[in-house]
């Protein structure tokens, strides 16, 4: 068997599964190793395919109680089966963990499925249930072994009714009420799956909004429609203490008021923000070090401290996005290929699932404001479009923020039905540093949601948007 590769990549999620074909691409031998069964990481098994299944689904069922009857499309009753969901759900992350176990091995990078630990810069052991432990030797190694969900003091997961991300995936039954700790990108997308299918939801937010990363316009957008869905959303409420009390979670926290108070609802998902995986990988056999959030410290070219060991993901700074650790991958790969590839984080675009849904590039509002930076503003409302009108999609906004002196967009924000589509075209925009008046002075299908981009585009450049 194959022990010795030029690089070993550690870790099969985003990060790791494409450093791994891009670096097969550039002719290298590469192993890739996981210690689950199937590939893909958090995103394709615990994150972002599983949660958008229920998110689509959902908004589906929505959208047959709330909008086909203005359309004249009726239908008796529309009912949910949430074991066929959930099947549903098992069903896509299957194919997309099996397309990329295809996708290793159309580019011949060797699976090698167990726990990886470093002993030293060039070799690791991987221990595996029921087989040997194997040390594997590469010239370069890419860590990419992501991130799991922080726990506070006080709020310890025990998976039955205190419950993660991963749980609140594949619950087995309908809650009949759920509460959620922290309001971040997490929080709001859970919230909306439960409470379309009429789980009685509560976020309760230690920050003064919800989605507080994000410009305060997109929060306060959001904050209003899932109110108006029904869900009960506490800010500055900050959670101290929760527990399981056999058949309920109760949830001890202080109010916004400064009081002791208390809930108790049937499951308490917490989703106070993740932090980096770096347990048990034998780091301090390395020259790796961390940072002071317990990240793998890297430089600018991402590699560690050891010149042979490169870190990307989740399991480094930077936003904790999929995409984002795609491109440290390639990035990773290519630099140390002696190619000279770009990474901008700055035009990393977010994206929140809820319907409508939140996206954004670039810097927000409050941002340029601290920075004392003058800028101009466009606006452009989705009640003034055609081709919402059409959908009754009409809520939200495309917001551009620009240069003041030269027009070169700054930040595009946009709160609306398909933004998270829509925002590549800021990402581009920006990428490629074209002003605000080049951005409305482009052909836009019509009519498109994306029209309201070229207006906002118009209307920050004080050209004037042409249809409101
Ligand atoms: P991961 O995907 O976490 O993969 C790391 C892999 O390393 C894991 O498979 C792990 O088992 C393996 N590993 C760890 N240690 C070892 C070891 N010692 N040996 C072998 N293998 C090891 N991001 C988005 O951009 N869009 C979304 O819509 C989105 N939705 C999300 C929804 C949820 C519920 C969650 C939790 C996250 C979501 N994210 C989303 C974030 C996204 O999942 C992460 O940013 C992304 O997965 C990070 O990729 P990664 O490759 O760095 O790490
Ligand atoms: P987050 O950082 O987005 O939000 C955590 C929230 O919890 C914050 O608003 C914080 O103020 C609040 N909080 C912290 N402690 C609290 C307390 N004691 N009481 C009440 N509130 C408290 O983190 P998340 O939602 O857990 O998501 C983790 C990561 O996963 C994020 O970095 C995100 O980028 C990624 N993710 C991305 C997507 C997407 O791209 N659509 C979806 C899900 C997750």
């Amino acid at each position: 068997m194959e022990t010795s590769f030029d690089i070993i990549i550690i870790g099969a999620g985003p990060g790791g599964y494409i450093a791994a074909i891009r670096a097969a691409q550039l002719g290298y031998r590469t192993a890739i190793v996981e210690r689950y069964p199937t590939l893909g990481g958090t995103c394709t098994n615990v994150g972002c395919i599983p949660s958008k299944v229920l998110l689509d689904a959902t908004e589906h069922l929505h959208a047959a109680r709330s909008k086909f009857g203005k359309m004249g499309i009726s239908i008796p009753e529309v009912s949910l089966d949430f074991g066929k969901l959930m099947a549903h759900k098992m069903e896509v992350v299957r194919q997309n963990t099996a397309g990329l176990s295809y996708l290793m091995k159309k580019n011949q990078v060797f699976v090698i499925h167990g726990t990886a630990s470093f002993l030293n810069n060039e070799q690791i052991i991987v221990q595996a249930p029921g087989s040997d432990d194997t040390i594997y030797r590469a010239r370069y190694f890419i860590i990419a072994t992501g991130s799991k969900p922080a726990v506070l003091p006080g709020m310890v997961p025990d998976k039955q009714r205190i419950i993660t991300s991963t749980e609140v995936l594949s619950l087995e039954e309908q809650p009949r009420s759920l509460a959620i700790i922290g309001g971040g990108v997490i929080g709001v997308e859970m919230a909306s799956v439960y409470a379309r299918m009429g789980t009685e939801v509560t976020i309760l937010e230690y920050a003064d909004r919800i989605i507080p990363g994000m410009d305060a316009e997109l929060g306060k957008a959001l904050f209003r429609h899932l109110s108006a869905q029904g869900i009960r959303i506490l800010t500055r409420h900050a959670v101290k203490k929760i527990e399981n009390t056999g058949a309920l979670a109760s949830i001890g926290f202080i109010n916004e008021r400064k009081e002791e108070a208390e809930l108790t609802v049937d499951y308490c998902l917490i989703a106070t923000g993740r932090r980096p995986n770096t347990d048990r990988l034998g780091l301090e056999h390395t020259s790796v070090r961390l940072d002071e959030k317990g990240r793998i410290r890297t430089d600018e070219t991402l590699r560690t401290d050891a010149s042979n060991i490169y870190a990307i993901g989740d399991v480094i700074a930077g936003p904790m996005l999929a995409h984002k650790a795609e491109e440290d991958g390639i990035f990773a790969v290519e630099t140390l290929h002696g190619l000279s590839p770009e990474l901008h984080y700055d035009r990393i675009p977010s994206v929140v699932y809820t319907w409508p849904e939140v996206a954004s590039v670039g810097f927000t509002e409050e941002e340029l404001q601290q920075k004392g930076v003058s800028y101009r503003k466009g606006k452009f409302p989705f009640a003034a479009s055609g081709r919402a009108r059409a959908a009754l999609d009409t809520e939200g906004f495309v917001k551009i923020l620009s240069d003041d002196r030269y027009g070169e967009i700054l930040g595009v924000h946009i709160f609306g039905a398909r933004a998270a589509d829509m925002i590549a075209q800021g990402v581009m925009a920006m990428q490629f540093e074209i002003t605000d008046t080049e951005l409305g002075n482009i052909s836009f299908a019509h009519p498109s949601f994306s029209e309201a981009i070229k207006d906002a585009a118009r209307s920050a450049s004080g050209k004037g948007a042409l249809n409101i």
